[in-house]
């Protein structure tokens, strides 16, 4: 599995948690050794305007650094689609995350929704009808539901549970009910482990997350599958937990 990575993603462009010095290099450090790594290139103006409205990206352009990075992250995530489409299931490490950043403003350390950008760019070009994104960070991705509100091709699900196994049995029964779609998107945020904000999943449960979302693709969409690094702030555990969930994911 090919894990979408760029050394400016470890430059701290801002005070928030997900912009934290240390927090990609506790992922790459779980990943570098078994996993084979690529660089991004920047996504172009126009992939941006296929969700962002140009006010706000006027708006993002106005902090350079945030915006250079930002343009990566969208364009690791449309690479890890890219990737995914041609049959290769692959992992956009990347920050800043996106899944609060909605079309005309954002918040919640987003700025562009990077797996929104990625899969309006594969609907656009036609080689995709037909989305599922699966959400299973600790918070709701507004961005990524306002962007898709009222898609009928688009389907944006967060997973709700204050248990453990309530959590767990809402994602398999949906990936077991809804099925006809044409790649799986994985807004992977890692905040809802057990020693991160949420306090709720194990280690094992990104496994079994992974595997599940690994499955329904074999099954649905000719495995076409791939994620994007979302939330996840406990540096001590962020590694181990991508990893896991990567095991359960690739081949
Ligand atoms: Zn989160």
């Amino acid at each position: 599995m090919k894990v979408i990575f760029h050394p400016r993603f470890y430059e701290v462009y801002t005070s928030d948690p997900a912009a934290a010095s240390g927090r990609m290099e506790a992922v790459v450090k779980a990943l570098e050794k078994d996993f084979e790594f690529i660089e991004p290139e920047p996504a172009t103006g126009r992939d941006l305007e296929r969700v962002h409205g140009r006010q706000h990206i006027q708006a993002i352009k106005g902090d350079p650094m945030v915006y250079e990075i930002g343009l990566l992250a969208a364009g690791g995530a449309i690479q890890a689609a890219e990737l995914a489409f041609n049959g290769q299931p692959s992992f956009g490490l990347i920050r800043p995350p996106g899944h609060h950043a909605s079309p005309h403003s954002c918040w919640g350390f987003c700025y562009f929704n990077n797996i929104a950008i990625a899969i309006k760019k594969l609907i656009h070009e036609e080689k995709i009808n037909r989305a599922l994104i699966l959400d299973f960070d600790l918070h709701y991705g507004d961005g990524t539901a306002n962007t898709f509100a009222g898609n009928r091709t688009v389907t944006y699900f967060h997973p709700e549970g204050a248990h453990r196994q309530t959590f767990l049995n809402s994602i398999q029964q949906t990936l077991a009910s809804d099925k006809d779609y044409d790649i799986i998107a994985i807004s992977a945020g890692f905040d809802r482990h057990e020693e991160d904000w949420g306090g709720l999943l194990k280690t094992e449960d990104y496994h079994s997350i992974g595997k599940w979302a690994r499955d329904f693709s074999l099954e649905n969409c000719q495995a076409r599958r791939f994620g994007v690094l979302e939330g996840g702030y406990n540096h001590s555990v962020l590694g181990r937990n991508v990893r896991s969930f990567l095991e359960g994911f690739m081949d």
